[in-house]
């Protein structure tokens, strides 16, 4: 049994979901698969991502009922505005071969642009028309969230972002949980280099685990949702066997002390992407 999370609105997320960025269009339905056969029961796919109608040919493919898999995709930077948004995530669904997503996020906040908070009013009335489960963010900072707040009705429920070991973002999960919105932590493993951490290393060996579980087992125990990408079938195996351990808290707290805010992705403030 995958532990699940109560987003703000009453809606169960899986706390460990599959992650599909940069899984090649063809490559992905054999991936999500893959996921699918292991346990998984959660992806997190983009537009950008350019996979969608893979994930939706695997979950077609699986046999597995709706009700039981929890999808999230995201809208792209370009389309962001309120029309524009309602045509995009009709696209999206279309791709998925779906009738509903699970959630919807916003990918990048994009300041520059000033749409996000346009982008937001659409996502509140796809929300209210029955048509997403729950409606999130991804890559907001501080000031992104208060002014959707400002301007939105529905508080989002999930902000993604970018979190490990070495970037732990101890004050926007602060605020997280102030407001209400759950954190999910993408690149939990750092792309791999969390990995290579002689921490990590000797944490593997006291546990007689991988690294990789070691990270992943420090996600779940913060309470964060995590989303670990491989299109390897024995890692994305190794990635879901995590629920039969536990680190000790005071091995948890050395992780979070390898804090060295350093990014593996782009800047939420500066980055623009068309
Ligand atoms: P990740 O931290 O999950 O690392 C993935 C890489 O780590 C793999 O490519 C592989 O090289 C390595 N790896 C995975 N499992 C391993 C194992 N067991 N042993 C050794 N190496 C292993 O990085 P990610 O893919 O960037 O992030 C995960 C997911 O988060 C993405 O697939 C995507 O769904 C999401 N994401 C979202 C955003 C966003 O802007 N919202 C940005 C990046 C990623």
């Amino acid at each position: 049994m995958i532990p699940t999370v109560t987003l703000n609105n009453g809606v169960q997320m899986p706390q460990l979901g599959f992650g599909v960025f940069k899984v090649a269009p063809d490559e992905c339905a054999a991936a999500v698969s893959e996921a699918l056969k292991v346990g998984y029961r959660s992806i997190d796919t983009a537009a950008i991502y350019k996979n969608e109608e893979g994930v939706g040919k695997a979950i077609a493919e699986s046999g597995i009922a709706r009700d039981e898999l929890f999808v999230t995709s995201k809208l792209w930077n370009g389309e962001q505005g309120y029309d524009s948004t309602l045509r995009a995530f009709e696209v999206s669904l279309q791709k998925l071969g779906l009738d509903y997503l699970d959630l919807y996020l916003i990918h990048w906040p994009t300041p520059d642009r000033g749409l996000y908070p346009d982008t937001w009013r659409a996502f509140e009335t796809l929300y209210k028309d029955g048509r997403i489960r729950a409606i999130g963010l991804s890559n907001f900072q501080p000031n992104h969230i208060s002014r959707i707040l400002e301007v939105g009705s529905v508080v989002p429920a999930v902000n993604q972002i970018e979190l490990h070991p070495y970037l732990t973002q101890t004050q926007l999960r602060k605020l997280h949980h102030e407001l209400g919105i759950h954190t999910e932590a993408w690149s939990p493993l750092g792309q791999g280099l969390i990995l290579e951490d002689p921490l990590i290393l000797s944490l593997a060996d006291k546990y007689e685990r991988t690294p990789a579980q070691v990270v992943l087992r420090w996600h779940l125990q913060a309470g964060t949702v995590t989303i670990p990408k491989s299109v390897t079938p024995a890692r994305i195996r190794e990635n879901f066997e995590v629920f039969d351990f536990e680190l000790d808290s005071a091995d948890a707290i050395a992780i979070d002390g390898l804090d060295r805010a350093h990014r593996t992705g782009l800047d939420p403030d500066t980055f623009h992407g068309v």
